[in-house]
């Protein structure tokens, strides 16, 4: 079997145990275990001068590969056009995206330097897998610098919609980077369609069969593979921590109310304003809901270097005070809210005694927790999960999971309501329905899926060729 070869901005610590390291790190760390391979990325570090040579970890078959940023390949590249320009257009915020040049020029810079450092580490048969949109262009680079192995890309994002997209004065030339790969990896047949969409309409390219496009001269493939979690482990964690000190603690502190959950980064992507807002319409509508139920939420600080990051922190602590202002009672407070991190496995038990998930991101590649929601729950007595349309697990949920419009806060409001008084047999029904597409499509379905699909990729451009011929 030949070597993997995987390739993300921020690389999984060798060390990390399951809970700290997620289902993802696990899943991929496995596969490199497997054959062998190398993990590269950045190492996390910022430094004026970094080595020329790579930071090296070897685990066994295992090497883990990482470089150091100089400050400003950390501006141009990290905060600057991955976060600041990719971030907020693969979200559809053109209102928070900012483009510069000089941002571009970095992002470009860093993924050839990385290229450099990674092609002598190549062996002929090994796969190359990137993740998501840091390094977008570093196959292009390695193909530069002549490597002709196997390439796929996998976009954790959304693929934005061709009039979006095209805000971005070098989405041709990105574009292009994007299709150097041999496979593109989607997380939805939403932007699955939206990549055919811009490659026909913007590049000229043609869709052909076997999911396949020819495009700026070659021929490559592009498909759905939505993104999962370890469902079992999970379910199995839940059960166990739904028992541990701390979730008990939570049950107590409720002292009878129902309990409705968010976790997510404090990111703008995540609708936790309009979220805040649509739990105080709810107050403000069904009364009788006041001193009943209780919101968590939880958001860890995320990219606080980058402007808007500490906006969204000022508008969603002013929503809670104001919120909290309003309706709290002597002995009940309608919004808890944690600015800080916990591990899965702690989650995993909060979820289990949530009545309800409440997920409403404005726009979301898939949205893991809603995924893990599910999984933890008891199948005796399932939580419901309300989920935003616009999240890309409302596509496997679409007919089980409550699902609404973010922007329509009324309309979450009457979403909860009608969750809270959602009979056992029903939450039990789409609780089933979930699991189902939890269990054939966990994390390790999908890494075989993409790693297979790009094994095959060669065989499946020749068909079309023939087919065309
Ligand atoms: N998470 C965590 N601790 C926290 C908050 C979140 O471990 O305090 C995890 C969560 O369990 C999930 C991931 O972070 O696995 C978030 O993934 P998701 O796809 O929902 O959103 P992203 O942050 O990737 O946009």
């Amino acid at each position: 079997m030949a070597r993997l070869i995987i390739v993300s901005n921020r690389v999984s610590q060798p060390d990390a145990a399951g809970a700290r390291a997620g289902g993802l790190a696990v899943a991929l760390r496995d596969a490199l275990k497997k054959n062998g391979g190398i993990w590269f990325g950045w190492s996390g570090q910022v430094t004026e001068q970094p080595a020329e040579e790579l930071r090296i970890v070897t685990r066994g078959r295992v090497t883990y590969a990482t470089a150091d940023l100089t400050p400003q390949d950390h501006d141009d590249y990290y905060l600057g056009f991955a976060n600041s320009a990719l971030w907020p257009l693969f979200h559809y915020r053109l209102d928070l995206f900012e483009f510069n040049r000089q941002h571009y020029e970095g992002y470009r810079r860093v993924n050839a330097a990385f290229a450099a450092k990674l092609a002598p580490l190549v062996q002929p048969d090994d796969i190359i897998w990137v993740h998501d949109y840091h390094f977008i262009p570093l196959g292009v680079e390695l193909r530069r610098a002549g490597i002709g192995n196997r390439m796929g890309i996998f976009l954790h994002t959304p693929f934005p919609a061709t009039e979006v997209m095209i805000a971005l004065p070098s989405h041709d030339d990105l574009m292009e980077s994007v299709c150097a790969y041999d496979l593109v990896g989607l997380q939805t047949k939403r932007d699955l369609h939206a990549f055919d969409d811009y490659i026909t309409r913007e590049v000229g390219g043609e869709v052909l069969g076997h999911r396949c496009v020819r495009v700026f001269d070659r021929t490559l493939c592009a498909d759905a593979f939505p993104i999962s979690i370890d469902t079992e482990n999970f379910a199995t964690m839940a059960a166990e921590a739904a028992q541990a000190e701390q979730t008990r603690r939570l049950v107590d502190s409720l002292v009878g109310r129902e309990l409705i959950i968010g976790v997510d980064r404090l990111d703008y992507s995540k609708g936790l304003v309009a979220r805040f807002e649509a739990f105080e319409r709810l107050l403000a509508k069904y009364p009788e809901h006041r001193s009943q139920v209780t919101l968590m939420q939880i958001a860890p600080p995320s990219r606080e270097d980058i402007e808007q990051y500490q906006q969204i922190r000022a508008a969603l602590e002013a929503a809670a005070g104001r919120i909290n202002g309003h309706f709290a009672d002597l002995d009940w407070m309608p919004i808890r809210y944690l600015n800080k991190n916990f591990t899965r496995r702690r989650l995993a038990g909060f979820y289990r005694v949530s009545r309800i998930g409440l997920v409403t991101p404005l726009r979301d590649g898939m949205n893991l927790v809603a995924k893990e929601y599910v999984a933890a729950q008891d199948p005796a007595d399932p939580g419901l999960l309300v989920l935003s349309r616009f999240a890309g697990a409302a596509e496997e949920f679409r007919h089980s999971a409550l699902i609404v419009n973010p922007y329509d806060v009324e309309g979450v409001a009457d979403a909860l309501h009608r969750a809270l008084a959602m009979p056992l047999a029903e939450r039990r029904d789409r609780w089933q329905t979930q699991m189902e597409v939890l269990r054939r499509n966990s994390i390790t379905q999908w890494r075989d899926s993409f790693m297979e699909t790009l094994e095959r990729t060669g065989e499946k451009t020749a068909m079309t060729a023939r087919a065309a011929s």
